[in-house]
């Protein structure tokens, strides 16, 4: 590979994924060290500092306990005569003579006048040196030896590294060529060449990955037309007017954007967002209607029973007497009444179907389906959504999601497809009111909790999550659940809700709460999306801090249905003050969109999600929550490329266009 490294060091690098000198030049510093000397009178107690001195005194080495030492020196730096201390490195004291210049670097003691060095060098070190990149390191590698390899292939090979971005681009952002960018990255002579780097990889970065998700977007569109979708607009402002309700303006954006969408030759993939009550039932119930009246069926597909019950209730009292006939269809749906549906499926009589994964089974056939939505869809695997599609050639498909991402991440991980998203709620609706609350003033919070429940409300009781452990988020649903049962010992039934039940255990739980034969539900987090029990107007969840915003948002979206006031408390003891923070956030605002990026900002990119489901790419250098603008303009320039000609053809997008062939986009590989 390069001469100068070694087969162990090659070994450690191929470790940590590093096989070629591409990968080497590309492996980016994460922080700088900075080591330009300053006057120690301009340095803060405790802040970390690099000075070069004359060795004053001969160095005195002690030893204390097995393996441990401490040497000590006297440095005259300047006109001031300072102590500079090295642990556990006793072999410096060879190199340590007096009258010497060395540099070191390490943390000032203000007080004690002393540095506790972590780093020396014999002479004046600095001169080239004012800031050494610092690299994520893996077993035997040291940073030394890191950046000795990255130097090594940098001047072996630097020179080779092709530029990719086309001139015209770079001219318009002011961009370093490739080969300055890595120079200035791996050897900055200041940290202005550090940014103007960093703005070059940043742009690179997220222009191939937008130039991949917008080429998966030409390419679906183009490999599967869609229905052209013939809508009468008499008709359906008919249905519009009908509404209990005028739309909020978010709502008709996003019916128009829609409906676009479904009358286009394209098929439609679009992600539809909206915070819990924004209204994307209603949205749901006009394009669904639309697609009946253009002469198809429609399919609703949502991730439990409950939540298929609701919807079907819903859908059926508003499309119904416009002579829509909507179905329900779920696995407890079984015998003659299941053969029916199917029949009338296939006949076309039934026009909307509803229902769980129980509509993706083989012997559910449409006549013809022409408009698929899927609820929550992040609860559906890719296979699902691919299955249902499937049952129609080429039905426009939406996506409907509750959890608020903030644009940023929308764009990134649903690159490929369009979004809409619901921004505002429909007037008059009343926040929760949220408190915060420690965990010893438990017995005020029940007290609380019982004067809503004497007014025959009922309450949701969230129990401690416990990081990567369902067994134990399970042992504490079970333990709250008896303190509660105690507690409100024959006046209040208290139900318990956790992983471990089966499903028809959940919906069975979740039936007798909704029927209030339950008063108070202990649950942990499986509590459903969506799911609505208006007379629910209390929520207290155990151990807050450890939850996300946007999830805490989620839970408290179950409160606040009905025209009661909610409440939602947040039982907390944060030891942070980041934890502190998000606590207040949560009691301040209602606004899903809000919490997200706060959220993000807070999180990081990495845990939105949690853990289950990411989908989200890993960028080398680029910030998504940072460089947001330049995500913003790679977007934009993304599409533009995509659609031109030129793209296609001139030579200046060569390189972009072999980036694009690597990335498999082109072989109509699909993404979905
Ligand atoms: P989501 O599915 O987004 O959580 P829903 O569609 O269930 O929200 O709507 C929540 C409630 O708000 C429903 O009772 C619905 O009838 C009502 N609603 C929807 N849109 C409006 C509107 N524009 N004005 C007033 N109420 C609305
Ligand atoms: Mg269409």
């Amino acid at each position: 590979m390069i001469k100068g490294i070694g087969e162990e060091s090659a070994e450690a690098l191929a470790e940590m994924n590093i096989l070629t000198i591409n990968d080497l030049l590309e492996h980016f510093p994460y922080r700088y060290e900075d080591y330009r000397l300053r006057d120690l009178s301009e340095v803060k107690h405790e802040e970390k500092v690099t000075v070069e001195g004359k060795v004053h005194s001969e160095p005195s080495l002690v030893y204390y306990g097995r393996k441990k030492s401490k040497l000590s020196i006297r440095l005259l730096v300047d006109r001031y005569l300072i102590l500079v201390t090295f642990f556990n490195q006793p072999y410096l004291k060879n190199k340590l003579s007096v009258n010497e210049t060395i540099t070191v670097t390490g943390k000032w003691d203000q007080h004690r006048q002393v540095i506790t060095a972590n780093e020396m060098h014999t002479g004046s070190y600095t001169q080239n040196h004012d800031y050494e990149p610092v690299y994520t390191l893996k077993g035997k590698l040291t940073m030394k030896g890191m950046r000795k390899y990255i130097k090594l292939a940098f001047n072996q090979f630097g020179e080779l590294s092709e530029e990719n971005l086309p001139a015209t681009l770079r001219a318009k952002y002011k961009l370093l060529s490739r080969f300055d960018a890595l120079k200035a990255l791996h050897f900055p002579q200041g940290m202005e060449d550090v940014k103007q780097s960093r703005r070059r990889f940043v742009y690179e970065e997220f222009l191939c990955f937008q130039l991949k998700m917008q080429a998966l977007r030409k390419f679906e569109r183009e490999h599967s037309p869609g229905l052209q979708q013939k809508i009468d607009e008499t008709k359906l402002n008919a249905f519009i007017g009908s509404l209990p309700f005028p739309l909020t303006n978010a709502q008709k954006r996003v019916v128009n954007e829609i409906l676009d969408d479904m009358k286009s030759p394209y098929r439609m993939n679009r992600l539809l967002q909206g915070d819990v009550g924004s209204g994307k039932t209603v949205v749901a119930a006009i394009s669904l209607y639309g697609s009946v009246i253009a002469g198809f069926q429609g399919a609703l597909m949502v991730p439990t029973e409950i939540l298929a019950e609701q919807h079907a209730q819903s859908l059926k009292s508003l499309l119904e007497p416009f002579s829509v006939r909507c179905e329900l269809l779920t696995s407890s749906i079984k015998g003659k009444k299941r053969k029916e549906i199917l029949q009338q499926l296939s006949e076309g009589e039934i026009d909307v179907l509803i229902g769980t994964h129980a509509l993706i089974q083989d012997e559910v056939a449409f006549r013809n389906l022409g408009y698929v939505i899927t609820d929550e869809q992040h609860r559906f695997g890719v296979e699902q959504r691919r299955v249902l599609r499937e049952k129609g050639e080429n039905p426009d498909v939406l996506f409907m999601t509750a959890t608020p991402i903030p644009r940023t991440l929308a764009i990134t991980a649903f690159g490929e497809m369009d979004v809409s998203i619901i921004d505002e709620m429909p007037a008059g609706r009343k926040s929760i009111e949220t408190y915060w609350a420690r965990h010893d003033m438990l017995e005020r919070v029940l007290a609380f909790m019982e004067k809503e429940l004497r007014k025959g409300h009922q309450a949701y009781v969230i129990c401690p999550l416990i990081e990567e452990s369902e067994k134990l988020d399970f042992q504490n649903a079970v333990e709250v659940h008896s303190t509660l049962s105690f507690h409100f010992q024959n006046k209040y039934k208290v139900g318990l809700m956790h992983g471990r039940l089966s499903s028809e255990e959940k919906d069975a739980a979740m039936k007798s709460f909704t029927a209030n034969e339950i008063q108070v539900l202990v649950s942990t987090t499986v509590v459903e999306v969506g799911v609505n029990v208006p007379n629910a107007t209390m929520m207290v969840i155990y151990d807050a801090e450890r939850f996300g915003l946007s999830q805490l948002h989620q839970l408290r979206g179950r409160v606040g249905r009905g025209s009661d006031q909610s409440f939602c408390i947040l039982l907390a003891d944060p030891k942070t003050e980041v934890g502190k923070e998000r606590m207040k956030i949560m009691s301040e605002t209602n606004d899903g969109f809000v919490l997200s990026e706060k959220d993000l900002e807070l999180r990081g990119p990495g845990d939105f999600f949690g853990r289950k489901q990411s989908g989200i790419p890993e960028f080398k250098v680029a910030d998504m929550v940072h460089d947001y603008r330049a995500l913003e303009t790679a977007r934009n320039d993304a599409a533009v490329l995509i659609q031109s000609d030129a793209f296609w053809k001139a030579d200046e997008y060569e390189k972009l266009r072999n980036e694009l062939l690597k990335t498999g986009v082109m072989d109509g590989e699909k993404l979905d």
